[in-house]
């Protein structure tokens, strides 16, 4: 009996197992389809001053139109890192990210700093350094124009010389966002290894932020990180925020910049330039 069981358990698995690679397979003939059709979209969400709402910046978050849907990054980074895509994907999203930002500049008077997602497998060859500052130098943009944001997870890859590629960005002048902060490993060492000059609160903090009375919330750590972060003179971003009340406590605890639904959701670059962006012509 225990070997039929096992049998079947083994059966079981492997037939488990090849749905999931077919599953893969299939995203991944579909991403290598969906970059050569141009399938892809960068939408781009506001990020405002916490005391006074005023524009400060915008995030750059891709979007993958397949047919009729809408499939969510989440659903699609993880695969084209782990396939080796999304160094091509990236190198599309830094096209773009350049060349809107120029046809931005060219009909509006101000555009905000730009943040572009980078993954840890970037970082390998071909450098993502010189390719963004490549791509910069050819649009004739100032470095100012973009920053980027990493997660901890680049500083645990071994292949690539991210440290490097990012301390040459720094140099450059763009500036450097360190995302999802306090998920993952978040050992505190990686602040002072990475050059980064913006913290990146994780949503899941802010979404416990506020509370009911009783109930342990995420405030006491929020503070901690917020007071941590000032005093390495890194700039700190909320992500996330959905509610007032987040954003009035935010502001009690002296957090300087919001990201969230609150005030926007990520937009369609027509969308994001004709609500945010003021024009030359008429201002
Ligand atoms: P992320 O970099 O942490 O981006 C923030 C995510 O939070 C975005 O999800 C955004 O739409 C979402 N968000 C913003 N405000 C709110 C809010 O108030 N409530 C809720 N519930 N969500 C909010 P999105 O666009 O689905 O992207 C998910 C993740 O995919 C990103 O997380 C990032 O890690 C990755 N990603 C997106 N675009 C790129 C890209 O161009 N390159 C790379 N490597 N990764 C990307
Ligand atoms: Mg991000
Ligand atoms: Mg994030
Ligand atoms: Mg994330």
């Amino acid at each position: 009996a225990a070997k039929a069981v096992g049998g079947n358990a083994i059966r079981f698995h492997t037939a488990q197992m090849d749905q999931r690679v077919s599953l893969r397979m299939s995203l991944e003939t579909r991403l290598r389809k969906a970059l050569q059709e141009n399938q892809f979209e960068l939408y781009f969400q506001p990020q405002v001053a916490a005391e006074d709402g005023r524009l400060v910046g915008a995030e750059a978050l891709l979007r993958w139109h397949d047919g009729d849907s809408m499939i969510p990054p989440d659903q699609f980074i993880p695969v084209a890192e782990e396939c080796g895509l999304i160094v091509p994907i990236g190198e599309w999203v830094i096209a773009r990210a350049v060349g809107q930002i120029a046809e931005w500049r060219n009909r509006h008077a101000l555009v905000p700093p730009i943040a572009i997602n980078l993954s840890p497998r970037q970082f390998w060859r071909p450098s993502v350094s010189h390719c963004i500052l490549d791509a910069l130098n050819f649009a004739g943009l100032p470095t100012s124009v973009l920053e980027v944001e990493i997660t901890e997870s680049v500083v645990l890859d071994p292949e690539g010389d991210s440290i490097e590629q990012l301390g040459r960005l720094r140099e450059a002048g763009i500036g450097i966002a360190l995302d999802d902060f306090g998920t993952g490993y978040s050992s505190l060492s990686y602040l002072q290894r990475l050059p980064v000059g913006v913290l990146k609160i994780d949503r899941s903090f802010i979404k416990s932020l506020v509370v009911d009375e009783g109930a342990a919330g995420s405030e006491p750590l929020v503070r901690a990180i917020i007071a941590m972060a000032h005093s390495l003179s890194l700039k700190v971003v909320a992500e996330g925020v959905e509610t007032p009340e987040q954003l009035q406590a935010l502001r009690y605890l002296g957090c300087d910049i919001i990201q969230g639904y609150l005030f926007s959701r990520p937009l369609a670059p027509g969308e994001f330039a004709e609500k945010y962006l003021v024009d030359r012509k008429n201002p």
